[in-house]
């Protein structure tokens, strides 16, 4: 059964921003007939905050989202799946799709920086380094892995676009990125392709800040699975919710999470209400609220909330 997902990484509580782009993904999945996922993003184990899945698990179900049982659970994690992103990346470099990468951030940066070099995108550094060097490499430092991509004529990384429901056509120079991080574990962009890839997902809804990476996993999921799966996915960027300073939302902002708001008298309801009628929907259950979801009818402008 074709599927969206809400794809949330447990590194603390879900903000106000988090919900309501949970609250969105499930209205776009339940509209058009889609399974509804939930998949924890705990690769990043330095970042994963115990306990705090379930908590989001809490205030995501309290929004009134419901999820489709997968593996005989209602929600999968990363961190189990870490055989099937393996196999992806073994699959890229039999293909010959893939070179190791010895480059930190600063020196990236650096030679990004060079007179003439390309900008914004990885600059090739590792890309072509012969046998010794790359042995001299290896014994300094491991190596991340990189996916090779298709270059212009003047060696420039490619364009790839992908059309979206709300913002248009996105379309980004898709660079050497990285597939599997230095630490041996899987990216997060490779993550995610196998992970929607494997388990029916055919939406993406997710807020607007991971629009630029998008084209990038859809030229990704192209070479994995072929261009016919990846062709079909739909996607969704949605606004973000920003503070009154016209950040992005953030826990430092204050009362921003169910369990802060509720200190201050709001309940899950009225929350989920507030977050409804941002959306210029109706205030009640969120099953009720599908009745007159309309894509196109959402607000393209960001939601400023002030904090009680
Ligand atoms: N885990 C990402 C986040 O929490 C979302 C990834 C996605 O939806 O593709 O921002």
């Amino acid at each position: 059964m074709p599927a969206g997902r809400y794809a949330p990484s447990p590194s603390g509580e879900l903000h106000l921003g988090n919900l309501r782009t949970g609250m969105l993904a499930w209205l776009f999945a339940r509209s058009t007939g889609r399974a509804f996922l939930l998949r924890f993003e705990d690769l990043d184990t330095a970042r994963t905050v115990p306990g705090s899945a379930e908590q989001q698990l809490q205030d995501l179900h309290a929004m009134g989202l419901t999820f489709d049982v997968q593996d005989g659970a209602e929600m999968i994690w990363q961190s189990e799946r870490t055989d099937r992103y393996a196999a992806a990346i073994a699959q890229l470099e039999q293909a010959g799709l893939t070179y190791e990468c010895f480059c930190s951030r600063r020196e990236i940066r650096e030679a990004a920086r060079a007179p003439h070099g390309p900008t914004g995108a990885y600059p090739g550094t590792c890309r072509d380094l012969d046998t010794a060097e790359r042995a001299r490499r290896r014994a300094q430092r491991p190596a991340a892995v990189r996916l090779r991509t298709p270059r212009t004529e003047t060696g420039a990384a490619q364009r790839f676009a992908v059309e979206d429901v709300l913002l248009g056509r996105l379309s980004t120079e898709v660079d050497d990125f990285v597939i599997q991080r230095n630490d041996g574990a899987a990216a997060y962009n490779l993550a995610v392709v196998v992970d929607d890839q494997l388990t029916g997902v055919d939406q993406v809804v997710r807020g607007d800040d991971l629009a630029s990476s998008t084209p990038s996993q859809a030229y990704l999921r192209g070479l994995l699975y072929g261009t016919e799966a990846a062709a079909k996915v739909q996607y969704a960027h949605v606004p973000l919710v920003l503070n009154i300073e016209g950040e992005r939302l953030a826990k430092r902002d204050g009362a921003v999470t169910r369990a802060a708001l509720e200190e201050q008298g709001i309940e899950a309801e009225a929350l989920r209400d507030l977050l409804l009628v941002s959306l210029g929907l109706p205030a009640g259950p969120l099953g009720q609220a599908l009745g007159s979801f309309d894509p196109e009818a959402l607000p393209s402008e960001p939601w400023v909330f002030q904090p009680p």
